[in-house]
């Protein structure tokens, strides 16, 4: 008789139909799925939750990739930039409010004036009271100096999702030509690694054109590429965008916040002491879902540090949750949210992947 569905839940070693089967769960067998990513983040985690304070530093962007409303096709969107003084007093007020690291974000730049700027801004951040602000980096492929030169100026993580692991549909969801080279996003993760960066990708979910095999094997591909962190969250359609004419090709919005959460629930099992964002597309098509991921096996949370007057202007796709809050509010709005399903914020630390740590020693 072959493995039932409560034998998969015992390993941890999945292969790609293992995968599959867990992927297809639906009702009483996706609740005990998800319970079962819950249990493994607490045995390997604990109930701790990492904040990373999130600045979107700008919304111009090189590249334009299907799906995202930042695209430089997108004519609509008010360009912005902050200042050093305002990236800095994000800083300032993540340290104030303790949570231990911020995570730089931007559209794709890979001009000299850009590249220096992160530089002068990651060193001025590491200044803030001694180095006690971790800083993660997502601004998209540069090369290998660049990548050099902000690991040595101080930060230490790098978010890079591959977007799809499956170079076909990869290039469904971006142009053919080489600003947007599948290959080149893989050197990039390849480059981060070596470098030392504790290295985090991620992949959308509920593409138009993805099937469930894709899926299993981004997981795969996540755990062969031994990432650090990951961030996995469901595509919403932008309507500035290309990709916004297949929305009724789809899965629906319920739909591709389940098949997340058994992403996240598989991915745990699989890869126990990695660090796994809740991301914010998950709240903005379920009001509990940065809740739910954490529930099912994330441990990491950004709230967004963004001087209010520019996030509407970071508009990656519609409705953006938290757009109008404050982080004060924000603050206290997490801590009751988190303590409601079991969780506490690990106020003051930096937060790094367990995983990283360990393979490191
Ligand atoms: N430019 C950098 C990059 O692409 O790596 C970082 C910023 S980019 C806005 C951050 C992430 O937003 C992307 O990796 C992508 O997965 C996500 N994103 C963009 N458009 C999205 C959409 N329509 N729905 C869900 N996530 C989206
Ligand atoms: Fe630019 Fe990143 Fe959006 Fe692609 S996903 S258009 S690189 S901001």
């Amino acid at each position: 008789m072959g493995a039932t569905f409560e034998d998969i839940l015992q390993r941890s070693d999945l292969k790609k139909e293992d995968i599959k089967v867990l992927l297809s769960a639906a009702g009483l067998e996706m609740e005990h799925l998800l319970r079962r990513g819950l249990e493994v983040k607490l045995a390997h985690l604990d109930n701790y939750v990492h904040l990373r304070g999130l600045i979107e530093y700008g919304n111009t962007c090189e590249k334009n990739c299907l799906y995202c409303g930042l695209r430089s096709g997108n004519g609509k969107v008010e360009r912005y930039g902050l200042t050093d003084e305002e990236v800095l007093s994000c800083a300032r007020l993540a340290h104030e409010l303790g949570y231990g690291s911020v995570a730089l974000q931007s559209g794709e730049r890979s001009d000299p004036e850009f590249i220096d700027r992160i530089t002068f801004l990651v060193r001025e951040i590491k200044k803030i009271d001694g180095g006690s602000l971790g800083i993660t980096l997502s601004l998209g492929e540069q090369s290998e100096d660049t990548y050099r030169r902000w690991f040595d100026a101080g930060a230490h993580r790098y978010l890079l999702r591959i977007e799809s692991s499956n170079e076909e549909l990869y290039y469904k969801i971006h142009p053919r030509n080489d600003r947007h080279s599948f290959r080149k996003r893989l050197e990039c993760l390849g480059i981060l690694k070596r470098t030392g960066w504790q290295t985090g990708t991620g992949v959308m979910v509920g593409l138009p054109f993805q099937t469930l095999d894709h899926l299993a094997d981004d997981l795969l591909f996540f755990k062969r590429m031994d990432v650090a962190m990951v961030g996995l969250g469901p595509y919403i359609p932008h309507p500035d965008t290309p990709l916004y004419r297949l929305k009724d090709q789809i899965p629906s919005t319920k739909d591709r916040m389940d098949l997340t959460l058994k992403m996240i629930a598989i991915l745990r099992m699989m890869m126990p002491e990695i660090n796994m964002v809740a991301a914010t597309a998950n709240q903005t098509i379920d009001p509990q879902g940065r809740e739910k991921a954490i529930a099912a096996g994330a441990n990491v949370i950004m709230p967004n540090l963004t001087p209010g007057e520019y996030r509407e202007s970071y508009f990656i796709y519609p409705d953006k949750a938290c757009v109008q809050d404050q982080p004060d509010q924000c603050q206290t709005c997490l801590d009751i949210r988190l303590a409601a399903i079991g969780h506490r914020i690990l106020y003051n630390a930096w937060g790094d992947s367990v995983a990283f740590t360990k393979n490191k020693k």
